[in-house]
């Protein structure tokens, strides 16, 4: 095994342990909770490592970084089989390539590029699977859909033939205050219940990073999205 593998591996122990406490700590089965490992600046040779130690899930921001790297990976390693989430910001002008290298989009804010997506997803992929990208208080970002107009966006993305929509992703502002760490995350759970209440069948909410994955699980999390605490620092 690769020094470079075996690092991943140590550093990934550690992620998993502290889901598995943080998910006892709400009496929630770790299982129930999917790790994305967030592989952005990194180059392909790190996904690799990281798969060599069984990571599965791997999230970029950045469509034409990802595309590359897609693709060495693919080259490198035909027969394996990894999960490619888009968590990062969409131009409309970049949907195609989206539409047909990622697994996951989750960063979906506007109906338009919904529409977009699921017209160029081609018919030899299963749908994309897609969350609503929210913008709960004290979003860091300008991304993202205000709370009160997640419901309407939902059923118009619920209803597009080549997505499944799955339910919903938020990116907090950072907080070292585990307190104050929760509060946007309850938020989204009251959001997610609510349309799923509404009939939708929603099953994936994804917060929760390398700084607050604890927070996050604590008040619902199905998907934490971890980068640093996996790669490093990013330069
Ligand atoms: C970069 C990024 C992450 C990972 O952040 P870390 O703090 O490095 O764990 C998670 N989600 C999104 C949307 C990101 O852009």
């Amino acid at each position: 095994m690769s020094s470079l593998t075996e690092a991943l591996q140590a550093r990934l122990s550690r992620v998993h342990e502290r889901i598995n406490a943080a998910a006892r700590a709400s009496g929630r089965d770790p299982a129930a909770i999917a790790l994305v490992a967030v592989s952005k600046t990194f180059p392909a040779a790190h996904v690799l490592a990281a798969a060599g130690a069984g990571q599965r899930a791997f999230g970029e921001s950045y469509v034409q970084e990802a595309v590359r790297k897609i693709a060495s990976v693919r080259e490198a390693a035909p027969d394996l089989a990894l999960q490619w989430h888009l968590i990062g910001p969409i131009q409309s002008n970049k949907t195609r390539p989206i539409a047909e290298h990622f697994d996951w989009v989750q960063s979906i804010d506007r109906l338009k590029i919904a529409e977009r997506l699921s017209e160029q997803r081609p018919a030899h992929l299963p749908a994309l699977n897609v969350l609503i990208q929210v913008n709960v208080s004290g979003e860091a970002t300008k991304s993202g859909v205000a709370p009160e107009e997640v419901s309407a966006l939902a059923h118009a993305v619920a209803a597009l033939p080549r997505l499944r929509l799955r339910g919903l992703m938020a990116i907090p502002a950072p907080t070292a205050d585990p307190i104050a760490q929760r509060r946007p995350f309850a938020q989204m759970r009251l959001l997610f219940e609510r349309l799923r209440d509404q009939g939708l069948a929603l099953d994936t909410l994804s917060m929760g990073m390398s700084d607050d994955l604890e927070a996050a699980i604590a008040e619902g999390a199905t998907m934490v999205r971890v980068g640093s605490a996996i790669f490093g620092a990013r330069s």
